[in-house]
């Protein structure tokens, strides 16, 4: 299930808590996530965890690329 505990722009802080980069709100790690146009699952760089704000910016990027598509 998506929620903001498993989503990539989602900071876990150290009172179990999810500070999200996006919507710079605090969620709960459950937060159900399957609405949010957001939700990124995690990604890895030469075996590394992605930082959120890295995983922010690609979704921006992806979002940005299939808006394009949709307007052509
Ligand atoms: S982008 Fe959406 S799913 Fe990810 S942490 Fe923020 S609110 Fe949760």
């Amino acid at each position: 299930m998506k929620n903001c505990g498993n989503c990539g722009i989602g900071n876990k802080r150290e009172d179990g808590t999810i500070e999200c980069v996006k919507y710079k709100k605090i969620k709960n790690a459950l937060d159900n996530s399957e609405n949010c146009l957001y939700y990124t699952v995690f990604k890895f760089e030469d075996g590394e965890l992605m930082n959120p704000l890295q995983h922010l910016l690609l979704k921006e990027q992806d979002l940005k690329s299939k808006h394009m598509k949709n307007t052509i």
